[in-house]
């Protein structure tokens, strides 16, 4: 059996769940395929955001999804220097969250097709057959939402990420231990304990909390990490003993927060999401509502080349790229400082207020007040820990 449709997506992700609700809002045919059986069923692990990034997408944020509401994050450095970043932030409950927008699929008259796994692609006249576990689909775009492990764009010979070997490797715990829910602050926690990123506490109420550990060049499996930082959190939090610290669930996956998007683009495809290196729910989404746009778009004017469909990678590139690269910088210079380094960095910023420091803006404006801030508080500790590095490179 063929089934014909304008766009096809491939992957509920956050990206393909909002590229597929964007095309076919613009009244487009679209079928979005994914391979387990049903969406939100088996959550992936990613259920915190922070407003300011929700607020990228056009969507608002619905309370039948959100399990806590937080007031910040703290950043905690190896000797324990503390920064406070008072910014509202949220812990959903991811099934629902995916749930919640499937319905928006529903109600835009997306077909999706669960249990269904895309396979290979055959492009011959504008028309891209996509074989699956089941049928195959013939479509004018597919587009890419797969996350990092699926690996379909390298079918189409696009490398999607510029820094493959870049990507955190993490394991994340829902634990249970007396009041580890109780604090409204994130807190991230920085140095050897998580090289290259960062260890998660995320207190989601009551004796529930998520631990994690985001780990960079370090190879997949970062369960020695792990094992440190339930130590350490035991210790941080005054629990006498770690087996007090009761793990309900443990998943493991892969964040590509730095491996920067590169090839997201070909003949009658798009590349989105975890896959194109746009790591994060909301920028997800934010990227997979652009190429949804650029699909529809394409699909009015009979125009699918690699040239028409090359908006959505400037458009992305508009909105993102600085901060991407700047991301990618910042976590570069994270990874390459020890941690007495990253103290005395961290040091400079005791009792500050950093949301007033940051001040509002774009992330670059944020960012270049920070450094201001640093080169006025302590000019020379600034430099020679900065400068170096950014003379050796660190995008
Ligand atoms: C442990 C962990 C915690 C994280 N926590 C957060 C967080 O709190 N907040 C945040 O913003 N980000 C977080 N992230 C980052 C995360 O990578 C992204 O935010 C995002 O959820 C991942 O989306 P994705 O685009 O990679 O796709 P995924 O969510 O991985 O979705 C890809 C989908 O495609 C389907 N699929 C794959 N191959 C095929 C195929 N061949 N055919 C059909 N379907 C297919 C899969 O079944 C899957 O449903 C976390 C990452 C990890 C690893």
């Amino acid at each position: 059996m063929e089934i014909d449709t304008d766009v096809l997506v491939i992957g509920a992700s956050p990206a393909g769940i909002s590229a597929a609700a964007a095309a076919a809002s613009h009244d487009v045919d679209v079928t979005l395929i994914e391979r387990k059986e049903e969406i939100g069923s088996m959550p992936h692990p990613a259920n915190t955001f922070f407003e300011g990034m929700f607020d990228r997408t056009s969507e608002i944020i619905h309370h039948e999804y959100v399990i806590r509401e937080m007031s910040g994050m703290h950043i905690v450095s190896p000797a324990g220097n503390r920064i406070v970043h008072e910014t509202p932030g949220y812990i959903i409950d991811r099934e629902k969250f995916d749930k919640y927008h499937v319905k928006d699929l529903i109600r835009h008259n997306v077909d999706v097709i669960t249990g269904v796994s895309a396979h290979n692609f055959i492009r011959k006249k504008n028309i891209i057959r996509t074989s699956t576990s089941d049928q195959t689909l013939a479509s004018k775009i597919v587009i890419i939402a797969d996350g990092i492990s699926s690996g379909l764009s390298a079918l189409v010979g696009l490398h999607p990420t510029k820094y493959p070997h870049d990507i955190a490797w993490a394991i994340e715990a829902e634990v249970e231990a007396d009041g580890v829910g109780d604090p409204d602050f994130f807190e991230y926690y920085i140095g050897s304990i998580a090289p290259g990123w960062k260890a998660t506490y995320s207190p989601c109420g009551g004796d529930r909390a998520n631990l994690g550990v985001f780990v960079r060049r370090h190879g997949q499996d970062v369960s020695r990490f792990f094992d440190l930082w339930l130590k350490r959190f035991a210790e941080e939090k005054n629990i006498s003993d770690v087996s007090e610290i009761r793990i309900i669930r443990k998943q493991i996956g892969g964040d590509p927060i730095a491996t920067i998007p590169d090839e997201i683009v070909s003949d009658g495809i798009m590349v989105a999401g975890g896959a194109a290196g746009q790591s994060g729910i909301c920028y997800g989404m934010r990227a997979g509502e652009i190429c949804g746009m650029v699909a529809a778009k394409a699909i009015a004017s009979s125009k699918t080349s690699r040239k028409a469909l090359s908006e959505y990678r400037r458009l992305w590139e508009k909105e993102f790229k600085s901060e991407y690269l700047l991301g990618r910088s910042a976590l570069e210079i994270l990874r390459k400082l020890d941690d007495k380094e990253i103290d005395r960095l961290t040091g400079m910023f005791t009792d500050v207020n950093l949301t007033l420091v940051t001040g509002t803006g774009s992330p670059r404006s944020q960012a270049i007040r920070v450094m201001q801030f640093m080169l006025r508080k302590e000019p020379k500790t600034a430099l020679s820990l900065l400068a170096p590095l950014i003379r050796a490179g660190v995008g």
